[in-house]
């Protein structure tokens, strides 16, 4: 702080003064730059889903899709989820960008209803939690599903264990209503958040997804290795069905696999991608599949 030449802001009406330096200063310019970028993506239509999916360990087959964000902002090319959501966040831009972000994947769902061409039965969406706690929605939810004509089972969300733990009885009487509602709930990058057992207990969870930074060193750390398998028998006893992320070898693979998780995600299958592309992919999987060559996945 010492070399930095410091300037005054003075506060509104008051004698008090707060000092900023340059770099904080270029931090809040930044961000007022993001800021004004999601308008303008939201106004001209520059965000797109991309889809990353989820592989049965026993059918082989692609079960669902995580839908995740970009951005393609011009003169810059695509920008990630992890340089722009915790701004939206603090924002609350995540409102509106959330409400596209669902809109766009029923829309691909109700593309797929509507030329009767399914090769994947569900796309999930990542929640954020000011997203969640708006009021209206659980009602926007119903809105969206209503307006698109989408099957809830065709629609799984994501949440965190910050969601959860914020108002939790709100969060409780939402989410037993998007259950009553047929929707399939997930717990997102489990074990990296407040994990307490009580929700899985209390609260009406269908999937668990185990996040990739246990699974990434499973093969060298014995307590990753024990912690994942843990997880596992955890959800086949609470009958929750159980995701790995982040799967990248082999390796990996067949570990969880003898373990008996229900699926995984992760670019040893494929990354994420647009909707054209990743169909293209995995009509190329699935012919090898059933020509028998090269089943490694
Ligand atoms: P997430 O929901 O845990 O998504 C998984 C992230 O891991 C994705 O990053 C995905 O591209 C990446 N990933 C998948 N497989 C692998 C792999 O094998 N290796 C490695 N190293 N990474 C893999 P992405 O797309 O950059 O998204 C980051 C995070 O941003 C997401 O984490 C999610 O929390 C958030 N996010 C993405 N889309 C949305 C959205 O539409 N709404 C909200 N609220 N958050 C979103
Ligand atoms: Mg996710
Ligand atoms: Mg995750
Ligand atoms: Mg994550």
């Amino acid at each position: 702080l010492a070399d930095n030449a410091m300037y005054k802001v003075k506060q509104s009406g008051r004698n008090n003064y707060k000092f900023v330096t340059p770099s904080l200063q270029k931090e809040a310019d930044e961000r007022l730059s993001v800021q004004h970028g999601l308008h303008d993506a939201l106004n001209r239509d520059l965000f797109e889903l991309f889809y990353q999916p989820q592989i049965n360990f026993i059918t082989q087959a692609v079960s669902g899709a995580e839908a995740l964000i970009r951005w393609q902002k011009p003169n810059s090319g695509l920008v990630y989820p992890d340089d722009f959501i915790t701004i939206s966040e603090e924002s609350g831009l995540i409102v509106p960008i959330g409400t596209w972000v669902l809109e766009e994947a029923c829309r691909q769902i109700s593309s797929w209803n509507t030329h009767k061409k399914q090769l994947i039965s569900f796309i999930s969406v990542n929640m954020s939690v000011r997203q969640f706690q708006q009021k209206n929605f659980i009602s926007e939810m119903q809105r969206i599903m209503l307006n698109h004509n989408i099957q809830p089972q065709q629609l799984e969300l994501e949440l965190t264990e910050s969601i959860l733990i914020h108002n939790l009885d709100e969060t409780k009487r939402k989410l037993f209503e998007l259950r009553e509602m047929g929707i399939r709930l997930a717990i997102d990058d489990f074990g990296t958040g407040y994990s307490s057992l009580q929700y899985l207990k209390n609260l009406p969870i269908d999937v668990i997804k185990i996040d990739q930074s246990f699974i990434n060193d499973i093969l060298l750390d014995v307590n990753d290795r024990a912690i994942v398998q843990t997880i596992i028998s955890l959800a086949k006893n609470l009958n929750l069905w159980v995701v790995a992320e982040g799967v990248v070898n082999q390796e990996q693979y067949e570990f969880l696999k003898e373990k008996g998780c229900d699926s995984y995600q992760g670019y040893y299958y494929s990354k994420p991608m647009p909707m054209a592309e990743l169909l293209g992919v995995i009509q190329d999987k699935n012919s090898e599949l059933s020509a028998g060559i090269n089943i490694k996945y």
